[in-house]
């Protein structure tokens, strides 16, 4: 596979952006090799600045969940450009956002639009503390929650895949209002409620998790969490960046009927355009200025063309119900497929997966948590990531990722996705 022109895109990238990438895990570092320059994608396929075409396992991260290129999500942001790129004004467009995101996700009664999923977070919090007069969070870790400071402690996704969970630059005062436990361990979190009652703002969570590869919450975690955040006055927070419309039109939280106080969202809300949100109960959302005291804002938050982007995916997916049977389905038949070729290979290896969220672990205990996450084989990994590729196959390039299914993975592709992996498995077992 010639790669040429993407190795010298990334040499003079590594001259003018640091480390070549705008986003860490995108330098392949985890797995070796130079990354791949993408050129366009069109619905399951993506194509490189050599011309290579793959089957993107990854979808950006998620956003992408129609595939690339959909023609519903185009046509609108063509519509909205036609308006202006950008107001700063309010718009008919993020009233009529506001309200399908209420309608969808159970647990919202009002929401505020921002540029990321970082930015939903961090904002999150910091209503959370406003809203309480409380200091200290509490976070799971492995979960990954952007790049704020008060989340790069035990942090989960790139800050896991290069050994930095506690990132320098980040404060004392910050760190040490940042309490963790491991996920789907209640006790740990009631033991650091009762040692911190009446200092903890909030709890935050990826309901089910993707930042240390795909992590599902054990039987009555949620419902646990739930309980003792209502007993301790902690605001809950699920950060449904990832699973917010994917695992279900009304996310994690519609699936496994967990109603959080506050969630966040990313990736699906803005259709691949940067739009992140966060929103809760009135009561809480009500601190918010300029209805409350606690400062949040943004230039181009609620911005036209990523409104317009977002308004028109949620819309599809709403009318289209058939998208979670689908995707989920395909999912389910990836997940089988390797763990039958898991078998039939003998390797070390596992895998997790919900609806079309999945990763293959390389390790046979059962992955739980960060600490059985990191019993994987990252350099098992590496070389079956380099197979894939080799045959066309584009996954997340690191072990502690989810792999994220879009509506275009139809039986065929699942089919080639399979046999790549059976040739990959093949080869590792030798
Ligand atoms: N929360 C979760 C659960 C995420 O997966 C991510 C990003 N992958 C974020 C927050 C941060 O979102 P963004 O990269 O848009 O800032």
């Amino acid at each position: 596979m010639n790669r040429d022109t993407s190795k010298s895109l990334f040499d003079r990238a590594k001259q003018v952006i640091p480390g070549g990438v705008n986003s860490p895990v995108r330098a392949f570092r985890a797995v070796g090799g130079n990354p791949l320059f993408m050129q366009r994608a069109k619905g399951a396929y993506l194509f490189d600045e050599d011309g290579n075409r793959f089957i993107d396992m990854i979808n950006s991260w998620g956003p992408m969940i129609l595939g690339h290129a959909n023609e519903v999500v185009e046509e609108a942001v063509k519509k909205a450009l036609e308006g202006s790129p950008s107001f700063g004004a309010p718009t008919r467009r993020e009233v009529e956002m506001a309200e399908l995101v209420c309608s969808l996700v159970p647990s919202i009664e009002q929401v505020r639009m921002v540029n990321s999923g970082t930015e939903a977070t961090m904002a999150a919090i910091r209503v959370a503390r406003g809203y309480t007069g409380r200091d200290k969070i509490i976070k799971m870790e492995g979960c990954y929650h952007g790049h704020a400071d008060s989340f790069l402690i035990a942090a989960g996704s790139g800050a896991m895949t290069f050994g930095v969970p506690d990132s320098p630059g980040v404060t004392k005062g910050v760190a040490n209002d940042t309490l963790t436990a491991p996920f789907n361990n209640l006790a740990a979190v009631e033991k650091i409620l009762d040692e911190n009652k009446d200092n903890v703002a909030a709890l935050i969570l990826e309901p089910v998790v993707g930042n240390m590869g795909c992590v599902l919450p054990n039987e009555n975690y949620l419902q646990g969490l739930r309980k003792l955040c209502t007993q301790h006055g902690v605001v809950l927070i699920f950060d449904e960046v990832m699973t917010g419309f994917r695992l279900s039109i009304g996310g994690a939280q519609q699936l496994f009927g967990v109603e959080p106080d506050m969630t966040t969202l990313g990736k699906i809300v803005g259709g691949g355009l940067p739009v992140g949100a966060y929103g809760g109960r009135k009561e809480i959302m009500n601190c918010v200025s300029p209805a409350g005291p606690v400062y949040q804002a943004g230039t181009l938050s609620g911005n036209p063309l990523a409104m317009a982007a977002g308004k028109a995916l949620l819309t599809y997916l709403k009318e289209n119900p058939s998208v979670y049977i689908n995707i989920n389905q395909a999912g389910t038949s990836l997940a089988e497929g390797l763990r039958a070729q898991i078998k039939e290979f003998g390797i070390k290896a596992s895998v997790n997966q919900i609806g079309s969220m999945f990763t293959l672990f390389f390790t046979d205990e059962h992955v739980a948590d960060y600490d059985s996450a990191k019993k994987a084989d990252t350099t098992v990994f590496g070389i079956y990531f380099q197979h894939m590729l080799e045959q066309g196959v584009y996954m997340a390039p690191s072990q502690f990722e989810a792999m994220f299914i879009s509506n275009c993975i139809d039986k065929n592709i699942t089919g080639d996705i399979l046999s790549a992996s059976y040739n990959a498995l093949k080869s590792i077992s030798k």
